[in-house]
This record gives C-alpha cells, sequence and structure tokens, in this order.
C-alpha cells in the first residue's frame, strides 16, 4: 500500500530515498536474475561476493579511500565497536585517550574502561555537552595507543569540525555524519559507522582500518570480531548482514548518483541553517549549543515556553512530521536531517515551527 506524504526526522533508523524504496521492492522477487531474492543469496555465491566487491568499490571512490586502508563490513553496530576497539588496538597494559564530547563518547569510553586503561583527555560535562572542548585543551598522551573522537553527537546536536593530525592514530565514531562530509582520510587511523542512519538498514557496521594496525586477534576475542581476520577473509570470516551490505549498496549509488560527498555536504547545510535560522530567530525556540559546534546533521533545540513540547511533538506528527523527539537522556525537539532527507522537509517543519508559536506563543 502507499504511504502518505510524510517526512521522518528519527536519528535511526533513518529514512530512506522513495527511489532506493522502489529499487528494493523491484528487485526483491528476483535479483540480478538469480531467480531468488537477494534475501535468500547464500553470501558465498558469485553474485553476492561481485556485490560486496563493488560496494566496498563505490565506498572507496566516494570517500576516496587511500590504499594502504582496508574497508570492513562488521556486525555489532558501533555499541560493539566500542569494546572492540581497545580489544583489537592496544596492547596489554595500553591505555586509550578518549575525548568526552556528549552521551555517545560517553558509552564509548565506559565500554572501552571494561577492557582497558581510558584517558580522558578533555570533556565538555561542564558546558553540560553544550559546547565540545578545544583543541588547545585536549590533553594527549604521547604513548597512548590510540585517541578516540566521536565526531557528531546525535543526541547532543554537536559536531567535531576538524580533525587533528596525531602522532597516535585517531579513532572516530563517525556514526551519524559518515558521508555527509569530505574527510581527510589519511589523518584517521580508523574510523567506524553504523549503516542505519546515512546508508542503509540496521545490522551493519563500516570499519574503515589503516593496514598497519591490523594485528593477529589476542585472546579472547571472538574471531569474527577480530579486524585482521576479517580483513584476511573479506568480511566473510562469518555470514555478514547481507540485505544491510545490499542496502548500503543502493545507498552508496544514490549518493554517487546525487553528487557524491560534496554535494551531500552542501545539501546538509543547506537544510541546517535553514532550521537553524528558524530558531535563532525567535524567542519561542532555543538552540543552547554554541553555534561553532553545531551539528549540521542532528539539530537540537528547546522550547522555551514550558509544558509545550509535547504538544508540538503531536502536533508535528499530525502534520507529517514524524519522530522530532530529541534523545531519551536529553529531552527536547531533535530534527535528524540526513542524506536522504530532501531540503523540502525542513521547509516543512519550518512552516509549522512559525505557525506552532504563532498559535502558542
Ligand atoms: N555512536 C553514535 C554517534 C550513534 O549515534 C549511535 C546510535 O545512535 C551509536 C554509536 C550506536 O550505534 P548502534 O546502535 O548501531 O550500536
Amino acid at each position: 500500500s502507499e504511504r502518505a506524504e510524510r517526512y521522518n526526522f528519527a536519528s535511526g533508523p533513518a529514512m530512506l530515498p522513495k527511489e532506493v524504496l522502489e529499487q528494493i521492492r523491484e528487485e526483491l522477487p528476483n535479483w540480478r536474475n538469480t531467480g531468488s531474492s537477494v534475501l535468500e543469496q547464500p553470501f558465498t555465491s558469485t553474485a553476492f561476493k561481485q556485490l560486496m566487491v563493488e560496494t566496498e568499490a563505490d565506498l572507496r571512490t566516494l570517500l576516496t579511500i587511500p590504499d594502504n586502508y582496508r574497508v570492513l563490513f562488521m556486525q555489532g553496530g558501533a555499541s560493539a565497536q566500542f569494546g572492540l576497539l581497545p580489544l583489537n588496538l592496544l596492547r596489554s597494559g595500553q591505555s586509550a585517550d578518549y575525548l568526552e564530547s556528549g552521551h555517545w563518547a560517553r558509552k564509548a569510553i565506559s565500554e572501552a574502561r571494561r577492557h582497558s586503561p581510558v584517558n580522558v583527555i578533555a570533556s565538555g560535562t561542564e558546558q553540560a555537552f553544550t559546547a565540545l572542548p578545544p583543541l588547545d585543551h585536549w590533553q594527549l598522551d604521547p604513548a597512548a595507543g590510540y585517541c578516540h573522537v566521536t565526531s557528531n553527537e546525535t543526541g547532543n546536536g554537536l559536531q567535531l569540525q576538524e580533525f587533528p593530525e596525531l602522532s597516535v592514530p585517531l579513532v572516530a565514531d563517525m556514526t551519524s555524519d559518515f558521508l555527509t562530509r569530505p574527510l581527510p582520510l589519511e589523518r584517521f587511523g580508523l574510523i567506524y559507522a553504523s549503516a542505519q542512519k546515512n546508508l542503509g538498514v540496521a545490522g551493519l557496521c563500516i570499519v574503515i582500518i589503516r593496514n598497519d594496525l591490523l594485528r593477529a586477534p589476542p585472546p579472547g576475542l571472538p574471531t569474527a570480531f577480530s579486524y585482521a581476520a576479517q580483513a584476511e577473509q573479506q568480511s566473510r570470516f562469518n555470514t555478514p548482514p547481507t540485505f544491510a551490505l545490499y542496502v548500503t549498496g543502493l545507498m552508496l549509488r544514490w549518493m554517487g548518483r546525487n553528487g557524491g560527498v560534496p554535494a551531500m555536504a552542501a545539501a546538509a547545510q543547506q537544510r541546517s541553517r535553514l532550521l537553524y535560522r528558524c530558531v535563532e530567530n525567535s524567542d519561542f525556540y532555543l538552540c543552547p549549543q554554541r553555534p561553532a559546534d553545531r551539528s549540521p546533521i542532528n539539530v537540537c533545540f528547546q522550547l522555551t515556553k514550558p509544558g509545550l513540547t509535547e504538544t508540538f511533538l503531536t502536533e508535528a506528527e499530525r502534520n507529517g512530521l514524524a519522530n522530532l523527539r530529541g534523545h531519551a537522556a536529553i529531552g527536547g525537539i531533535r530534527a535528524s536531517l540526513y542524506n536522504p532527507m530532501p531540503l523540502s522537509g525542513v521547509a516543512r517543519l519550518v512552516e509549522f515551527m512559525t505557525d506552532f508559536e504563532r498559535k502558542h506563543g
């Protein structure tokens, strides 16, 4: 059945472009003339191996990934990576540096602490995570195994604008802004991102790792979660999340057809500027985030009059503007504007916000 016109602002799983949904539906019964659905494909079949090769090649082209980096398709989401990073990258007793920038960085830190010593290089706690600690405040340990940052704090609405050149491998959780802006890839040791936001459906986590960081799995680490083992077996040590990989492949091609990463970045700026301007131009809405650190991907704001948030959310939903509730731990309103969100969705939200203020302001 057809769906009604509706914009989905969920933080994830997020909306897919209409044309990608249609392509999935069309191709579902008979994928690539195999006589079966992609859901029924053995991951060892020639057709599926080919899909994995193409998906990696498309990702490499979009992000200009240098040859000395490997692309891994893993399971367990970014949350599993929180624990897998220290297990795979650190030597016994070695510690890691972490930037405490918000909700997701804290999750990454608490998981890492279960396996290794963690040194918090700077924290945004004093500003209640409304600003990012500036680079010159980071207290880096030159002996750290790596330095971890969260490039975009999905719940707090903050984005790291610059990635420093460090003497230790820079590791970034890019789950919510992967493929939304060009990256200086050579500055990173490792990047990881769950797929369910900018590039597909849940179940797949992409890891991009510099070759020299691959090493034999330490005792106690399940082989399926070893970067080296998955790299050696082209991410087919065990069954990869085949459907999520297929959708990711479609999304990468959609991005390629629509101007690639530079065009995604320009669209993200256009969308978020429109929305931040609407918030800034009114005393009815408030965005406490420091302007220079505001995320173009997850726009978080509050209503200044108490007790109106639920009404806002209910009326927005009635107007086809779905899932605008802020992160459970943070509250307020959050509009997640991933790559598939058209500018018309933000224009409609801004129109709604202006009307809502007129009615309730
Ligand atoms: N890191 C960031 C920045 C996120 O936004 C999320 C999910 O919202 C996660 C990690 C967790 O991802 P997953 O649920 O795939 O483990």
